[in-house]
């Protein structure tokens, strides 16, 4: 069976999780994108009083991935006012822990990018092409691998169930789901560094992958998927409890089948995905960023999206609203929200008026 498999084979798998009633996501049957956002803040709302009741995971750890470079008007969308075209972003990955009912551990990986596969992205391949080696040097700096931390956490590469992306933009599985035949440019028939993790993603974006629009195309990598075996996947459609204080919420906008982690920890609430850059972004207000206050006044934007892709705009927007109301504020600056962004602004001095006011830099839990 080769991609684009058919909707039948997408169809057929079986899903995963708890569907959460509370957040139905509108549709343009409610009303446009304005009925849709009040809705939305309404949804948002009501689970967020009943999600903590779910519980606890039993422990949330972070590891970081990279830094690299990033347009900032894609960053900060038409917000910035700094002069430097490049800010940079640092990927990191959330190892999350929990315990089902019946006593099975479970561990998933939210944001386990194989970076040294997924430079070959149509967009980044470019930039790199155009980029003088020492300008990349001064720019990406790697911080550890994916299977590198799971070994200093003493985590078993086949005790990992579940593999998640907010999207699949820039991802390529194959090392870690492993191909169905030989692939030509890895000079190898990758076996599975994961061999009993199954990917859970929207199924809508599963779907999508096969044919893709021209506004999508600089993102993905296609052809990664063609050997990767569709049993690899757990497709789901919405939003959906995982496990105790473990959700994953479905954020179109970004990408149409965007979804963001949600996780109730010790501090309240948390979401995390790539629809912002940083904390700041959703409360612009409160960003020394230049330009970022002033635009979201001016403009009456009560968040500043991060815009390199903008599949559909407003419903972006309203994405990010949903994961406004659904956190809590942080307890180290209360001006800022428990939003962990899955590509988090970092300060270099290589980009001038980019450094942020607030980072999180870690989510930590248990
Ligand atoms: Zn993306």
């Amino acid at each position: 069976m080769r991609f684009p498999w058919s909707s039948a084979d997408v169809v057929d798998l079986p899903g995963i999780g708890t569907p959460i009633d509370t957040l139905t996501l509108p549709t343009d049957a409610d009303g446009g994108p304005g009925t849709r956002l009040r809705l939305l803040r309404e949804q948002g709302s009501a689970f967020r009083r009943e999600f903590p009741s779910t519980g606890m995971p039993d422990s949330v750890t972070t590891c970081d991935l990279i830094t690299l470079p990033y347009p900032t008007r894609f960053g900060l969308f038409r917000a910035s006012l700094a002069l430097a075209p490049f800010l940079s972003i640092t990927n990191r990955m959330l190892v999350i822990r929990w315990t089902e009912s019946d006593g099975t551990p479970r561990v998933l990986l939210f944001e386990p990018s194989d970076h040294e596969l997924g430079r070959y992205t149509p967009y980044f391949d470019n930039l790199t092409q155009r980029t003088p080696k020492l300008v990349q040097r001064q720019m990406v700096r790697e911080h550890g691998t994916v299977l590198g931390h799971l070994a200093s956490l003493g985590i078993a590469p086949d005790a990992v169930d579940y593999l998640m992306f907010d999207h699949l933009h820039t991802q390529d599985l194959r090392r870690w789901v492993g191909t169905t035949g030989y692939q030509n440019d890895l000079g190898a028939h990758p076996k599975p560094s994961f061999p009993n993790a199954k990917v859970i993603v929207q199924r809508d974006e599963l779907a999508g992958m096969a044919e893709l629009h021209p506004l999508q195309r600089p993102w993905y990598q296609p052809a990664t998927y063609r050997d990767v075996p569709p049993e690899a996947f757990l497709p789901i459609d919405g939003s959906v409890l995982l496990g105790p204080g473990v959700a994953v919420v479905k954020t179109p906008g970004h990408v149409f089948g965007n979804q963001s982690l949600l996780v109730n920890t010790s501090t309240g609430i948390w979401a995390s995905s790539e629809n912002v850059i940083a904390a700041e972004a959703l409360t612009p207000e409160h960003s020394e960023l230049p330009g970022l206050a002033s635009w979201a006044r001016s403009w009456q934007q009560e968040v500043v999206l991060n815009a390199n892709t903008i599949e559909t705009t407003a419903d972006q927007y309203n994405s990010i609203v949903l994961e406004k109301t659904l956190i809590d504020h942080s307890q180290r600056d209360g001006r800022f929200l428990q939003f962990f962004p899955s590509s988090e602004l970092t300060a270099s001095w290589t980009n001038p008026g980019t450094a942020p006011t607030f980072a999180h830099r870690q989510l930590t839990h248990g």
